[in-house]
């Protein structure tokens, strides 16, 4: 579904992916852990194709096309969901216009109102968000949790193949990560689905249970394997990985 092949991008002048390799098959959960500042969110970025991060090399092949000519909107067309680390404020937009608004454009055949409020309500009651809250402006005066509740709410609506969720846990109580988690797997029993999530909690990824665990560290995947990664980057922490590697750089 999801190839990153070799992929280096840059902010302003800085190198700041120095060749990411990356597939994704539908049905895959991978988990992506690594210290601040390596670079996840900007993976993020690249995929979504944020014009402030310049790829200087490497692909991007989504379902088969290339994602290099593709503005973000036709990427999320073609299934791509990003959730921002902090997602913005949009004022004078409810949060059910916001959503109806997205899913007309990812789907103009799409029209039932009814279809659509119906299936919100059951997402947000899931996220156990009260029922008034589409009708509130879209993430003004929203607290972090319900924030994060939206972006896993436009995830579910806009019914996307492939999501990229950065942080989604970040600053949320351990009742939200559950109904995060809860959500999550729900979207995920379509088998066809596929999610790289970008998280520090141990809880939601024991929720979600991963398929793939990648350290990723200074730009680059350093290794990769199942479940058993989580255990050991508990036990060592990052910084045993990430030097191993700078070692073997100098070596080679
Ligand atoms: P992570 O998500 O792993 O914490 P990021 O991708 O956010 O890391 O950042 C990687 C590096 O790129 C950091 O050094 C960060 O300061 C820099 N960077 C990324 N995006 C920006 C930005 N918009 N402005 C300034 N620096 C940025
Ligand atoms: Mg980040």
């Amino acid at each position: 579904m999801l190839e990153i092949k070799n992929v280096h991008a840059q902010f302003v002048d800085t190198l700041i992916l120095k060749g990411v390799n990356l597939t994704v098959k539908p049905g895959e959960i991978h988990v992506l852990l690594g210290p601040n500042g390596s670079g996840k969110s900007t993976l993020g970025r690249v995929l979504l194709g944020d014009e402030k991060y310049n790829k200087t090399a490497g692909e991007i092949i989504f379902n088969g096309e290339s994602f290099e000519d593709m503005e973000p909107n036709e990427r999320a067309k073609a299934g791509f969901f990003f959730t921002f680390q902090s997602p913005p404020e949009i004022d004078g937009v409810t949060v059910k216009d916001f959503l109806f608004a997205a899913k007309k454009a990812l789907d103009p055949e799409f029209t039932s109102s009814f279809k659509f409020k119906r299936g919100l309500q059951e997402t947000l009651e899931g996220l156990r968000l009260p029922a008034e809250f589409v009708d509130r402006e879209t993430n003004l005066g929203f607290s972090g949790g319900e924030r994060k509740k939206v972006e896993m709410a436009s995830l579910i609506t806009l019914n996307a193949k492939c999501a990229f969720l950065d942080e989604i846990d970040s600053g949320i109580d351990i009742d939200t990560i559950r109904q995060i988690g809860k959500t999550l797997r729900k979207f995920l029993t379509d088998k066809s689905k596929s999610v790289i999530l970008v998280t520090h909690s141990d809880k939601l990824i024991e929720e979600v249970k991963p398929t793939h665990v990648h350290i990723f560290g200074n730009g680059e995947i350093l290794k990769s394997g199942g479940a058993e990664l989580v255990k050991e980057i508990q036990t060592s922490g990052f910084d045993a990985h990430i030097k191993r590697q700078s070692s073997l750089n100098v070596l080679s």
